[in-house]
């Protein structure tokens, strides 16, 4: 609670502007600050905001002066400040949610692959499962679908078993027991690398060494001991977020059917000795009972999260891990996360990723957010089907690929969330239309082919109207900033008109589409993004958007090189109400 010796100063500007951020003149609400803080993504039973949301509970739904926001907001205040100013690494959390959303219920469709059917519990879990949770490095969260229900962590235990081990006894001693290269063989293969070590961690002779490992650093505790000790791992990456449970049932099951596991343990044991020869059951059973550990996909999401913010965890600010560790396990992931396509994965995802046979899939995009995704369906390589489409459909919209950073500003007009496009936006008009009004060649061809879209997308569907001059010219300055008399784009209209009329010549759309399909190479995201949306403002200038017109617009889109999947969040948006014309 708020710590009535504050010192009593007045309202500074800072201050003041964030009480302007929820005020209609003198007074705001517990309801109109609720709402600001659920938009940005932040829960309202998030812990860092724990004073604020009991003094507005204790202030009740009565208006609120400057004097008791101070008062409610003080002890989180620095938060508080970047919620209500929209400072959170995604600004813009309602677009962003329901782009997650709208491919959440794409994937849904996908009805393919089945449910692994070594043990009834898995066999038997409800194959339509399907729930999708992110967590931001700022405690930002989204949940869709099933994200609640308990299921066994199986292979995503693996990394964070590692992590634990490089934790507790250094990289360098793990590393004489396990390697770090991808296998190329399925995940349960009794192959070892020519040195007799196992692969990698993610590998099950791997993840059974490192196991050993760990149950030989506490000789003295048995297997469901230390079991505990990485369920408060897990929890400790959760920030206490839902409940690490373990399932005897499916630990039951797995001692019963894990020959397999039993005959790599033997090989191990063979080949290359046991961490300071601890006992191959003691190490099984550690192994077979992180399998068996229940998490939800709402819990591993903050888990993810963790992992992306280096091991500090977004929601109660614990370093769980040291970065150092964080480091080591997510490079891991990326090369061997996921079963025998994590390499396929790498090249279409590209970001550190790890998946169990019980259907979840954990991701990480380092320095931005985590996610975990629950289908029980699996592919032929043992991923979750829904949860791997999910990843690829995500980063074919967003630049969240490794590699999407080196794309010299051409992504395919892949939307970063991080910034505020509408910031963005503004800053690259503002010097366009000064480089513009300057003589600036490359701004000058920009203004061409911004007005010749407009003028030809009218054009498609025969003569250009008069609303459509006035909706021509509105977009133009709103673009550009800068004025367009309607004589001018008559003029243009008429000479595209006159080309088209020539024998031979091709009409004025197909010639756009052309020019813009030449002329892209030399445009960059931005500028390709600008022409798209001056056909957007002059398609939606009647309010709505026809399924023609839709259609218009994708290959004015498949032009440009821009990705369809970003134009139908644009879409989105407007139908939304969010994207005003
Ligand atoms: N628990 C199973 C095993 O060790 C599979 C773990 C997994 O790949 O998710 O065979």
């Amino acid at each position: 609670m708020v710590d009535p010796q504050l010192p009593r100063i007045a309202m500074d500007d800072r201050l003041e502007g964030l009480f302007a951020c929820v005020a209609e003149g003198n007074h705001t609400s517990a309801a109109a600050i609720r709402r600001r803080i659920e938009a940005s993504g932040i829960r309202s039973d998030d812990p860092r905001l724990r004073s604020t949301s009991a003094a507005l509970a204790a202030h009740g739904e009565g208006p609120i002066d400057r004097t008791a926001f101070r008062a409610i907001v003080a002890e989180e205040l620095l938060l508080v400040d970047r919620i209500l100013r929209q400072q959170l690494v995604i600004p813009d959390w309602p677009g962003f949610s329901r782009a997650l959303a709208l491919i959440h219920d794409r994937v849904a469709a996908d009805r393919s692959g089945s449910n692994a059917d070594y043990i009834p519990i898995l066999r038997d879990a409800d194959p339509e499962t399907w729930g999708v949770a992110v967590c931001t490095v700022d405690g930002q969260r989204f949940e869709r679908g099933d994200v609640h229900v308990h299921h066994s962590i199986q292979s995503v235990s693996k990394p964070l078993t590692y992590a634990h081990a490089i934790e507790r006894e250094g990289l360098q001693f793990v590393h004489r027991h396990v390697g770090v290269e991808p296998s190329g063989r399925p995940f349960n293969a009794l192959d070892l690398l020519p040195d007799q070590r196992p692969f990698n961690p993610c590998v099950n002779a791997g993840a059974i060494m490192v196991a050993g490992v760990v149950a030989s650093g506490s000789p003295d505790r048995t297997a469901l001991e230390i079991t505990g000790d990485l369920m408060a791992l897990w929890s400790g990456l959760c920030g206490g977020v839902g409940e690490v449970r373990f399932s005897e049932e499916t630990m039951r099951c797995e001692r019963a059917t894990a020959h397999n596991n039993f005959a790599i343990a033997y090989l191990l044991q063979g080949r290359c000795g046991l961490p300071r020869e601890v006992d191959l059951h003691k190490m099984l059973d550690l192994y077979l009972a992180c399998c068996s550990i229940e998490m939800t996909a709402s819990m591993l999401s903050v888990a993810a999260a963790t992992l992306a913010n280096g091991g500090v965890c977004p929601l109660s600010g614990d370093q769980v891990l040291s970065t150092e560790v964080v480091k080591k396990t997510l490079a891991v992931m990326q090369s061997a996360g996921m079963y025998d396509s994590a390499g396929l994965f790498t090249l279409e995802v590209g970001l550190p990723a790890k998946s169990g046979v019980a259907g979840a899939v954990l991701v990480v995009v380092p320095n931005l957010m985590g996610f975990a995704t629950f289908s029980p369906r699996l592919d032929a390589c043992g991923n979750s089907v829904r949860g791997v489409a999910f990843c690829r459909e995500l980063v074919e919209r967003f630049t969240f690929h490794v590699y999407d950073s080196l794309s010299g500003g051409r992504t395919g007009c892949k939307q970063d969330p991080r910034e505020s496009g509408q910031l963005r936006r503004q800053r690259d008009l503002a010097a366009l239309g000064w480089a513009y009004r300057h003589g600036d060649r490359h701004a000058v061809l920009v203004r061409e082919l911004i007005l010749q879209t407009m003028v030809d997308l009218c054009l498609a569907d025969g003569a250009i109207e008069e609303p459509e001059i006035a909706a021509i010219s509105a977009a133009h300055h709103a673009i550009l900033a800068l004025p367009l008399e309607p004589d001018e784009v008559r003029c243009l209209a008429a000479a595209r008109q006159a080309a088209a009329a020539l024998a031979g010549a091709p009409p004025p759309f197909e010639d756009l589409l052309a020019r813009l399909r030449a002329e892209q190479t030399r445009l960059d995201d931005n500028v390709r993004e600008l022409i798209l949306e001056a056909a957007f403002r002059v398609a939606c200038a009647d309010g709505e958007i026809e399924a023609e017109e839709e259609h218009t617009m994708l290959r004015i889109a498949g032009a440009l090189a821009i990705h369809p999947g970003v134009l139908e969040l644009e879409i989105l948006r407007f139908r939304n109400g969010a994207l005003q014309v």
